[in-house]
């Protein structure tokens, strides 16, 4: 699962990062814009979709790739 917040729209409110500290802390601590859950399980998964949704601003993207194959370089 792959995460990606556009920075400039970000308005800083911390809900992702208060919602879900275990992935968003990245972002919360170390402003790390894009970052992969590796194999999330059930509950995690929509946790970071709800969080997606629930950012103010529409500055988190999140990409499930279920049908992607990890190992590929780019
Ligand atoms: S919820 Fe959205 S606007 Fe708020 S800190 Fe997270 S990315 Fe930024």
């Amino acid at each position: 699962m792959r995460i990606v917040i556009q920075k400039e729209k970000c308005i800083g409110c911390e809900i992702c990062v208060n919602t879900c500290p275990e992935v968003f802390m990245e972002w919360g601590l170390h402003m790390r814009s894009v970052f992969e859950v590796r194999d999330p399980d059930r509950r995690r998964a929509l946790l970071i979709e709800q969080v997606a949704g629930d950012c103010p601003a529409g500055a988190i993207t999140v990409d499930s790739g279920e049908s992607e194959v990890s190992g590929k370089g780019g």
